[in-house]
């Protein structure tokens, strides 16, 4: 007889580990117990050593579902003669659940259950169990139990009790369980908040869905508006009443069979539609399939998910398996309604509301997921994703929090060799968003049990996340470390790959404070975590307005065509205006230099004709790379690269002239060709610069691996573009799939870099 004790790290809490273990030691006949230990499972077996071996071979490779198993080590120890396997429950007050699991869409026996009328949860919208349903937009404090969830209220039924305490139950201490006698109940409220007495809320809010009504729906993270997607005026009147003019809405199919009705499918879409995390998946339209053309206006692709909750599910069926939309709850830009001022937030917009008494404790916005040659980029990585840990390729000796940026923020704490990237949490401009992001790294610090030695933030000095790192750490004592925004993105891009080597990073995106100053953008970056050299650039133009030339992309035709020596106007633009802008171009006011690449989309954009104004930021670009996909490869623009003329280290960095790029679209657009070849021409001169360049660079370096991030590389044309082109060349190319390229990803680069310093 031998007796082993086993250690486990991972996700290993709070996803049926120990039921697991214990069905799998009685099935050995092994004796001992299973403990949750401080956020590890800590098993303690006896028995002989082959089945011990067979045990833990087993124990290892075919742990449950939701467990992400990191790290398990085992050591002899003296038998001590147990007779049987036990749960042991964890001692109050120990630390515990280092790794909380993010929500999980409903699994399929529970969706069994749901349908099924002799199940005594047939048809209720809260079902769970070990395998499935929320977390981490339950979880108030850790250790994650029941206690400590929004699910604290309710008090369980004896036959909920019988499940949760039965080791071999699926149910065995899954803190949200419930059921139609003892948990949360559905609600109907009028437009005015007022409860509607009736019997089958859930069937009349599908009616009115089908009515044309607005309604507003709780989920897992927050409220959805749903509308019927079919219904052009219905979908109108939502897009009227929430000011979002052209951003496309995300819709809800009953099945894979409805996705692929109206989109086409890939394997890897297949498989992220269905997954646990169930993201939005951006796919691509088939023509003429019933949903209302002002769902994603004149956008080729569809932002589309399945049914991730019971609820969502029995609305699915309550419509009849209609397309509906499913958007974000909230007016404009805001954040995501999620508590009780839901009818307050959504006044004016929702005809009703479909609501519940479990609360949601951190709001969490639906992930966003694209597919390009077959592997994912994500888009937006929370619901269902965060917080699981991205590995990173060396060690975190002392404990990190990074802060992110100012839009699309998400902050990561550090420790070891996970980082722990947070979920989505908008744009740091709204006071509600920056109350989240404050409660929630509160949350997290709790929840992971780290205590950060290091505040790392953006050197940008007016982000509202790089104000809290200073104060935190004139409050703290805390080290203070910034990371100038493109040199976070490369190594955003490197940590996820796994990359220890120097490379190229390829990091374009809109706007990033950059160590002159200035606002960079366009950048090609060689050097590593620690350090970085900006190899190469795009050549700087003014930016007339600032920020206000984000929303008018004209403007940077205007600077683009200036700094060409061209003074050609532009058509949809009025006299007065080109007049202002090129006052201040002329004499510099309130135009600082960027060398922007998304910005350059911009002036592509207006050049084009394509969009001169936008509601969001990189709108026009967005619309470009769509209007390239619909013709095929029709040559480039031209571009010189030049050196940089007063630098004193050598090498001198490399400028990419952009202007001879910027005339030849002057005289394409003048000669009335068509504005789809222009963007294709546009894309294809994109990619011919970054292979110029990353070739000078790896002559004059020797380095060949590139990493390509930055919002502008969420472009699918350009990221498979130019990944097969430098594949060519002979470069190896990484780009991101765990975290997406734009801000959202940049304090995984930021802890990245931290933890190379404190080396
Ligand atoms: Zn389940
Ligand atoms: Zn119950």
């Amino acid at each position: 007889m031998q007796r082993r004790v086993i250690v486990i790290c991972g996700i290993v809490q709070g996803v049926g580990f120990r039921p697991f273990v214990y069905n799998l030691a009685t099935r050995h006949r092994l004796a001992g117990f299973v403990r949750n230990d401080a956020g590890r499972v800590l098993i303690e077996v006896e028995g002989e050593p082959p089945t011990l071996d067979l045990f833990f071979a087993e124990l290892t490779d075919h742990p449950p579902p939701l467990a992400l198993i990191e790290n398990c080590s085992w050591q002899r120890q003296a038998p001590r003669g147990d007779r049987e396997f036990r749960i042991v429950v964890s001692e109050a007050g120990a630390i515990s659940s280092v790794f909380i699991s993010p929500d999980v869409a409903v699994c399929p026996d529970c969706l069994a259950e749901l349908f099924d009328p002799a199940d005594r949860r047939f048809g209720y919208p809260f079902l769970n169990c070990t395998n499935c349903g929320p977390r981490l937009t339950i979880i108030t404090g850790a250790p994650y139990d029941r206690s400590r969830t929004t699910m604290a209220q309710f008090a369980m039924c004896a036959a909920c009790r019988a499940e949760y305490d039965n080791p071999t139950n699926r149910r065995f201490h899954a803190q949200p369980t419930a059921c139609a006698a003892c948990g949360p109940r559905l609600q109907l409220l009028d437009a005015s908040g007022q409860p509607v007495a009736i019997a089958e809320p859930l069937a009349h809010f599908a009616r009115s869905l089908l009515d044309g009504k607005i309604g507003a729906i709780k989920g897992l993270g927050g409220y959805h508006l749903a509308c019927d997607a079919r219904n052009e005026t219905a979908v109108a009147e939502l897009r009227r009443r929430k000011h979002r003019d052209e951003k496309p809405f995300a819709i809800l199919l009953p099945d894979l069979a409805a996705v692929e009705s109206v989109c086409e499918i890939g394997a890897t879409e297949r498989k992220l539609l269905q997954s646990p995390s169930a993201p939005i998946v951006l796919l691509r339209k088939r023509a003429g399939r019933g949903i209302a053309e002002n769902v994603a206006p004149r956008n080729p692709c569809l932002g589309v998910m399945l049914p991730y909750t019971p609820l969502h599910h029995l609305l699915a069926r309550a419509v009849g398996g209609i397309p509906l939309v499913m958007t974000s709850g909230n007016r404009s830009d805001e954040p995501i309604a999620y508590r009780d001022d839901a009818v307050e937030k959504l006044s004016g917009i929702a005809d009703l509301f479909l609501t519940h008494d479990r609360p949601i404790h951190v709001r969490c916005d639906d992930s966003v997921t694209r597919v390009v040659d077959g592997v994912e980029l994500p888009v937006r990585r929370s619901r269902g994703y965060a917080p699981r840990p991205v590995s990173l390729p060396f060690d975190c000796p002392r404990p990190v929090l990074a802060v992110g940026g100012q839009l699309k923020a998400t902050f990561a704490f550090a420790a070891g060799r996970q980082a722990f990237v947070s979920h989505h949490l908008g744009d740091l401009d709204h006071f509600d968003a920056f109350r989240a992001f404050e409660s929630d790294v509160v949350l997290y610090e709790q929840l992971l049990a780290i205590q950060p030695e290091w505040l790392v933030h953006d050197l940008h000095p007016d982000y509202a996340a790089t104000r809290f790192a200073q104060e935190r750490a004139a409050r703290s004592g805390t080290a203070l470390l910034a990371v100038q925004h493109h040199h976070a993105h490369m190594a955003s891009c490197m940590a996820e790959n796994g990359l220890t080597e120097s490379v190229i990073g390829v990091t374009f995106d809109g706007t990033g404070y950059g160590t002159d100053g200035t606002i960079w953008g366009g950048e090609f970056l060689t050097g590593n975590y620690r350090k970085f050299r900006r190899a190469a650039h795009l050549r700087p133009v003014g930016m007339p307005g600032g920020e206000q030339a984000i929303w008018e992309p004209w403007r940077m035709a205007v600077a683009h065509l200036a700094d060409a020596g061209l003074t050609s106007s532009i058509p949809r633009v009025s006299a007065a205006e080109l007049r202002v802008v090129r006052m201040m171009l002329e004499k510099g006011l309130n135009t600082p230099l960027t060398s922007s690449m998304g910005r350059l989309f911009d002036a592509a954009a207006s050049l084009a004709g394509v969009r001169d104004r936008v509601s969001s930021e990189g709108q026009a670009a967005i619309e470009l790379e769509w209007l390239a996909t619909e013709t095929l490869a029709a040559g480039a623009y031209p571009f010189e690269i030049t050196a940089e003329p007063e630098a004193d280290a050598a090498p001198s960095a490399l400028v990419v002239d952009t202007r001879p790029l910027v005339r030849a679209i002057a005289t394409d657009a003048g000669a009335g060709i068509d504005s789809r070849v222009i963007a294709r021409r546009f894309h294809s001169t994109v990619v011919e610069i970054i292979a110029a360049v990353c070739g000078r660079l790896r002559d004059e370096s020797g380095l060949d691996a590139v990493v390509l991030s930055g919002g502008v590389f969420l472009n699918a044309l350009l990221t498979h573009e130019v990944s097969a082109r430098l594949a060519v060349e002979g470069f190896r190319v990484c780009r991101h799939r765990l975290v997406p390229p734009n801000d959202g990803g940049l304090a995984l680069g930021q802890v990245a870099v931290a933890a190379a310093r404190q080396v």
